[in-house]
């Protein structure tokens, strides 16, 4: 998709540090971490979401870019979270797959706020 951020930034048209590069995916640091370790996985082939019918071997390579981003940054240690936002009530505003993977502070059992 030729106006989709992570499209440019997947296909190097924007230049990133990556932590981790397959044939299928990469990880980079978010823009806006919310934790001390917030890192980005992106599948380099553009699908909106989960809900797209992702291949198995990219969702393989989500899981071992995950694996090899909290490997670099600590988290493997302490844990970690992955979170995939899925359409409006989940909060997504870059609509290309990508999995957070947060880490470096406590983040506690529950998964929502207590507000929600
Ligand atoms: P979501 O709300 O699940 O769609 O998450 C989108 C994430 O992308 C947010 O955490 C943003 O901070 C992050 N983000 C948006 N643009 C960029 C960018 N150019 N580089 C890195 N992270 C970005
Ligand atoms: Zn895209």
């Amino acid at each position: 998709m030729s106006d989709c951020i992570f499209c440019k930034i997947a296909n190097g048209e924007i230049p990133s540090d990556f932590l981790y590069e397959d044939e299928n995916v990469v990880a980079f640091k978010d823009l806006n971490p919310q934790a001390p370790v917030h890192v980005l996985v992106v599948p380099k082939a553009h699908h909106d979401n989960i809900i797209d019918g992702v291949p198995a071997d990219t969702l393989a390579s989500m899981a071992a870019a995950a694996k090899a981003a909290a490997e670099q940054t600590g988290v493997d240690k302490t844990g970690f979270r992955s979170i995939m936002n899925t359409g409006a009530d989940a909060g997504q505003t870059v609509m290309h797959l990508h999995m957070h993977v947060l880490g470096g502070v406590k983040l506690g059992e529950g998964l929502l706020p207590k507000e929600a």
